[in-house]
């Protein structure tokens, strides 16, 4: 169903932290972006300060769980934030935010021992986690086609398959792992379940990195070779698998589209700072037609998407969320930030497509996200089917 819940002005309390937010990346991260891009052990301690400092300043995990020190609850409130935040492709580890699904998974589907053993140490940056649900045999569209396993035997799950393109998973402590605990013969809604594996555990071997033209988290291949874990690793419900994937990949969607938004947004600042420099002045872009098309598209581009953000988040909120509205936010999210990385490359030349601004990174990025989280067709594919079965039950289309 499209949701019909009303529009809301965003939390004071997050707009004041998006202030901060803001505050911080343009003082602290921003200066120091080149440094951080050229990676090694000065990036890395460098990280580790932002870190520490977005700590001591109350900006870290914001969308964690209330209970785990966060300050949002409100996935609508959370986009004045995310969109801050997102304005510097350093900022997942800084304030925190790649993290936050995670812990709201492990809140959600978890049990005492889960709370203990993995999700509070995360929240106090001791464990690090990271979600393996892609396979290199299989379409990663179809998730009926995974093969990992799992079966229960003496208290333990005994784990057994293969996952790539695992973000962060060189850094992470444990993997949650989507896994088939069930023979092909059962419905495909009670085959597949989620189990944390902590990485130390026997069997489990990174088998190799793979780059991938987003450098801002690396990518790894991953396998598990008959490794055991407690019974009380299961998250949920064993066989709820697909609804917790389903439930995970809707907020996943939401809080990256918050993140492309924020990063599209800086692409269009620096189209207008490059348009007023003297050097833009000079060759008097202001007045340029193609030029005026550049950044109005890109503004379009990015109220738009930032408007479906907002409904589809506020359908979370109300637990009348839409796989339609979260969908289509996720497209022109995506399309939002491919649309204004790509006008900027282009207004600012050579430079564009140098190493001498962000620009040549955040293109990068902008073309990954056609492909993560699901590709555009398979979006494209699912949602105009679910339009044209809705159309056959209601009869007429409804907008907010
Ligand atoms: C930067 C990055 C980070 C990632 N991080 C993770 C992670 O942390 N954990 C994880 O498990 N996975 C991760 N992935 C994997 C990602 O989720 C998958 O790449 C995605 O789900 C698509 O699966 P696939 O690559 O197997 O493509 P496929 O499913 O094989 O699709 C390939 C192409 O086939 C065509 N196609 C597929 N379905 C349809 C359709 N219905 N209609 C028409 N054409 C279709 C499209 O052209 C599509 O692009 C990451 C990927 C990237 C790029």
């Amino acid at each position: 169903m499209l949701s019909e819940t009303k529009k809301k002005e965003p939390a004071a309390l997050a707009k004041l932290l998006a202030n901060e937010v803001r505050n911080f990346i343009d003082e602290l991260v921003i200066p120091n972006e080149q440094q951080l891009s050229r990676k090694g052990r000065r990036a890395s301690r460098m990280i580790s300060e932002l870190t520490d400092q977005a700590r001591s300043a109350g900006l870290w995990g914001l969308f964690y769980p209330y209970e785990y020190g966060g300050k949002i609850d409100s996935l609508e409130d959370y986009l004045v934030v995310a969109e801050q935040e997102g304005r510097t492709v350093f900022s997942h580890e800084i304030f925190g935010s790649h993290t936050a699904l995670d812990a709201r998974m492990l809140q959600k589907f978890g049990n005492e021992t889960i709370y203990t053993k993995f999700l509070r140490p995360m929240a106090s940056g001791n464990a690090l986690p990271c979600y393996a649900m892609t396979e290199p045999e299989h379409s990663g569209s179809v998730p009926g086609l995974i093969r990992a396993s799992a079966c229960l035997s003496n208290g333990n799950w005994h784990i057994n398959g293969r996952k790539w393109f695992v973000s962060n998973a060189n850094n992470a402590t444990f993997v949650t792992v989507l896994v088939r605990t069930t023979d092909d013969e059962v419905d495909i809604r009670k085959t597949l379940s989620m189990i944390i594996v902590p990485v130390e555990s026997q069997g489990f071997k990174i088998e190799r990195q793979i780059s991938v033209m987003d450098s801002s988290l690396k990518q790894s291949e991953i396998s598990f070779n008959e490794v055991q874990v407690p019974e009380s690793n299961l998250l949920g419900v064993c066989g709820d698998g697909i609804n917790m994937m389903n439930h995970r990949l809707g907020i996943g969607r939401l809080l990256r589209s918050m993140h492309w938004v924020g990063l599209a947004q800086r692409c269009l600042d620096m189209m207008g700072a490059r348009i007023h420099s003297p050097r833009g002045s000079t060759a008097r872009l202001q007045d340029k037609q193609l030029v005026r098309q550049h950044i109005a598209k890109a503004y379009h581009a990015i109220a738009s998407a930032r408007e479906m953000i907002r409904v589809a988040a506020r359908g979370v909120d109300t637990q009348c969320s839409s796989n339609i509205e979260i969908n289509i936010a996720k497209m022109a999210a995506s399309q939002a930030l491919c649309a204004a990385s790509d006008s900027a490359v282009q207004i600012f030349g050579a430079e564009g497509v140098s190493e001498l601004t962000p620009l040549s990174n955040i293109i990068r990025i902008a073309r990954t996200t056609r492909i993560l989280d699901g590709t555009d067709e398979s979006l494209i594919s699912s949602v105009g089917r679910q339009l044209i079965d809705f159309y056959k039950h209601q009869g007429v289309y409804h907008f907010n």
